[in-house]
């Protein structure tokens, strides 16, 4: 996250040159990189070179740029939008700044930081749409990296589907304002205009997309049930972020990190709907109506869980709800938080003459009377992974050493799975009660238990078991169904 007070002090902003005049003073690679750089805009260049080396000569006569041939004077500079200093002499580059900044014009000096009135980006141009990446002149290196980048991700193709975009802004604003116009928009850049663009079949795009403008029938809402994964942001599914970047609401679990939350688009309404242990903001009917709701608007939705929705997500009750209603709804999956704890400490889920079996449980099923089947598959050697089990860590310690599993069984706790400030525990069976009673986890926990646990890397975790002065309740943090 941007930390609140980091302030750009130079502020980008894309300026008008079609058919200005931008002077360039220097004769050599300087002046050449500032040419090539302004000879992907549509301003008219003039470069004052009295002594031009081959090459910027060579640009000169194949980009049709104007050459002053002469001794530099400030005459030289009149009527430019804008001024390179790229001579190369200190001199020579301060005096052009100088006369610069005397006639109002804005200077750039290469090289010169102090001196400039403004910086050039590094670009990624795909004309009509330019993306302008600025360091502050604080690395080069890193702008140039950051384009490449950007660059792979844009098809060469991108510019032109941009530029077919600009020719339908009159016909688009016909449609009614809001979801309808912004549908098309979307179905625009990802659907068959955008497709056909991509193929190099311009006039086929076109008729697509006026198809799209003869759509007619109203926007039907859909909800996507989304795992946003255990809370690392770069867990998430490109799926994901696709739909959320074309939600037009999203409503969100308290154990969704508030960052995927922003990924969303900046006019998407967010609607946060609980749930932690204690505080629950709406209750589980209330989010079953609200979804309907905005379903029946017309809305297209993102219905945020954290880790995989159909893991301990309550899905099945939200999916039976729009079923019901009638409101068409997808699935997608995320990285549910037992696998990004198994992947936080390399332990193997399976393992070969191990395990061969694995349990999502939540462990509150063991406080009746007789076993539940899960208990029976960790005698035989499943690998049970326990969601939301910290209030029940000695419950589920004792039932199931009761029931004949070794006291020496391995377990392995991860707090906060996948993050930064994560911890990681190890232990036994018989370690597992004291979890209960640590005061210092406050976030999510995920507690694996079976004889594959010994196949992991304890390298980086603490002793499970804490001695008696460190302990007191504390279950606030976990998140829970109710
Ligand atoms: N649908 C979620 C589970 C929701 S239940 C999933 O597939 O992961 C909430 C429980 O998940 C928490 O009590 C905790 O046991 C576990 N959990 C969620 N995120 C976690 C994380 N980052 N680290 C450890 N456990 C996590």
């Amino acid at each position: 996250m941007q930390p609140a007070n980091a302030k750009l002090n130079a502020f980008p902003v894309f300026m008008r040159v079609d058919g200005e005049a931008v002077a360039i003073v220097g004769n050599g690679e300087e002046a050449l990189a500032k040419a090539r750089l302004l000879s992907q805009s549509s301003a008219v260049l003039r470069i004052v070179a009295d002594n031009a080396n081959a090459e910027l000569l060579a640009f000169i006569a194949a980009s049709g740029s104007v050459h002053l041939n002469a001794a530099y004077e400030v005459a030289h500079l009149r009527g430019a939008a804008l001024v390179f200093a790229a001579s190369g002499d200190e001199a020579l580059d301060r005096r052009v700044v100088d006369d610069a900044r005397r006639l109002g014009i804005a200077v750039n000096a290469v090289d010169r930081p102090e001196l400039c009135d403004f910086f050039t980006p590094a670009l990624v141009n795909r004309a009509p749409v330019a993306i302008a990446i600025g360091t502050e002149g604080a690395g080069p290196v890193l702008a140039q990296m950051l384009r490449g980048r950007i660059d792979r991700m844009l098809s060469p193709s991108f510019g032109r589907l941009a530029a077919l975009a600009a020719s339908f802004r009159a016909a688009a604003e016909t449609l009614p304002k809001g979801n309808r116009r912004r549908r098309f928009w979307s179905d625009f850049f990802a659907g068959a205009p955008a497709k056909a663009i991509e193929a190099g079949e311009l006039a086929e795009a076109h008729s697509a997309a006026l198809d799209l403008l003869a759509q007619n029938t109203p926007a039907e809402g859909y909800i996507a049930l989304v795992g946003a994964g255990p809370g690392a942001e770069d867990l998430l599914t490109l799926r994901a972020h696709r739909l959320l970047m074309e939600a037009d609401a999203i409503v969100y679990d308290a154990l969704v990190p508030e960052a995927i939350v922003a990924m969303g688009r900046r006019d998407a309404e967010r609607l946060p709907v609980g749930k932690r242990k204690g505080c629950h903001t709406k209750s589980q009917e209330e989010i079953n109506a609200l979804l309907i709701e905005l379903g029946r608007a017309g809305k297209r939705v993102v219905r945020l869980k954290s880790g995989d929705p159909l893991v301990f997500g309550r899905a099945g009750e939200e999916m039976a709800a729009l079923r019901e209603a009638g409101v068409g709804y997808e699935v997608v999956p995320g990285v549910t938080a037992a696998f990004a704890a198994a992947a936080d400490f390399e332990l193997p889920l399976t393992l070969r003459g191990v395990s061969s079996s694995m349990v999502f449980t939540t462990g509150h099923d063991l406080k009746g009377n007789s076993l539940p089947d899960w208990a029976k598959l960790a005698i035989s050697g499943a690998t049970v992974a326990v969601y939301m089990g910290r209030s029940v860590a000695a419950e589920v310690a004792g039932r199931l050493i009761e029931a004949g599993l070794s006291p020496d069984t391995a377990v392995a706790v991860v707090e906060n799975a996948s993050l930064g400030n994560r911890r990681r525990f190890h232990g036994t069976l018989a370690d597992l009660p004291s979890l209960e009673t640590r005061a210092d986890l406050t976030g999510p926990v995920m507690t694996i238990i079976g004889d594959a646990v010994a196949g992991a890397n304890f390298e980086h975790s603490e002793p499970l078991a804490t001695r008696k002065h460190e302990q007191a309740a504390s279950v606030a943090a976990e998140g829970v169904e109710k």
